[in-house]
């Protein structure tokens, strides 16, 4: 049987960014590669009047991860069917169908069925802090760990499916070096850096001691470039990511870094450079 990742995020883009290389090494090699996305990103930005109104937004989004996904090769996209709950203090946090609001049991026995059915050796998600804190991302994060540890229990929720046990779980997480580099390059060509003043570095992003495997995407960069580019009410001409000159923001975007969660690696392991390598 073909290796299988699943992977667990909670917005239309949130897969390009941080792990789209990854996703679409892994697809070129053959494993079988499942991105699931708990809502369509229905409380996003809007980069361009042109291509959305709040109303169509989730609709729009939604197309723009199907193309995403057909840049990395992703064949096989899920949506859990939740609401965007927006940034943290919006009024969408208090709308009743949004994944923050979810029922945390409903939410789990959700991802338990998916990993049952998916039956994936390897998951991936974000860290508990959401990358930079968006409600959703902490909640996806929150119910996947939950689902990987109940999956394997023939006793959790048996309504779910037979039990299924995913061998590791992985949270991409950007490392301190990483934000520091950017701001640094970034100031160096004289760029608004004030966005990384308001973002608690220290707080917000992972030591490079906890992230535990760096997969290198330098092969994957184009793909990953055209995935972001597909999400244009996200990735517009402002976007912070796109201040950098094109080549700088490819080579940053070479290697992508995740923290082993489940089982956690001992103290002072190597890190690895594939997620699939036992
Ligand atoms: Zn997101």
């Amino acid at each position: 049987m073909k290796p299988t990742l699943l992977a667990i995020f909670a917005h239309p883009d949130d897969e390009s960014f941080g792990v789209g290389g990854t996703l679409a090494k892994y697809t070129a090699n053959g494993t079988r590669v499942v991105l699931a996305c708990a809502t369509r990103g229905e409380a996003g930005e809007i980069s361009d009047p042109a291509l959305a109104t709040p109303e169509t937004l989730g609709a729009v989004r939604e197309a723009e991860l199907r193309a995403a996904c057909a840049a990395l090769g992703v064949a096989e996209l899920r949506f859990l069917g939740y609401r965007d709950s927006g940034m943290a203090g919006t009024p969408e946090n208090d709308d009743p169908r949004c994944y923050h609001r979810a029922d945390p049991e409903a939410a789990t026995r959700q991802l338990v069925g998916l990993i049952r059915e998916v039956k994936p050796q390897v998951v991936l998600t974000f860290e508990p802090g959401g990358g930079y804190g968006h409600p959703d991302h902490i909640a996806v994060s929150r119910y996947t760990t939950a689902a990987f540890d109940l999956a394997g229990n023939p006793q959790a929720f048996p309504e779910a499916g037979p039990a299924w046990q995913p061998q590791r779980l992985f949270y991409t997480a950007i490392p301190r070096s990483f934000f520091l580099q950017m701001r640094d390059r970034m100031r160096a060509l004289g760029l608004d850096t004030s966005e990384f003043d308001h973002f608690d570095v220290e707080r917000r992003s992972f030591s490079d001691d906890q992230i535990t495997a760096i997969v290198d995407v330098s092969a994957q960069v184009d793909a990953k470039w055209a995935a972001l580019r597909c999400h244009r009410t996200q990735f517009g001409p402002d976007n912070l990511f796109r201040r950098l000159p094109e080549e700088l923001m490819r080579q940053m975007m070479a290697h992508e870094y995740f923290a082993q969660a489940r089982p956690t690696p001992p103290d002072g392991a190597p890190k690895s450079d594939d997620l699939l390598a036992a």
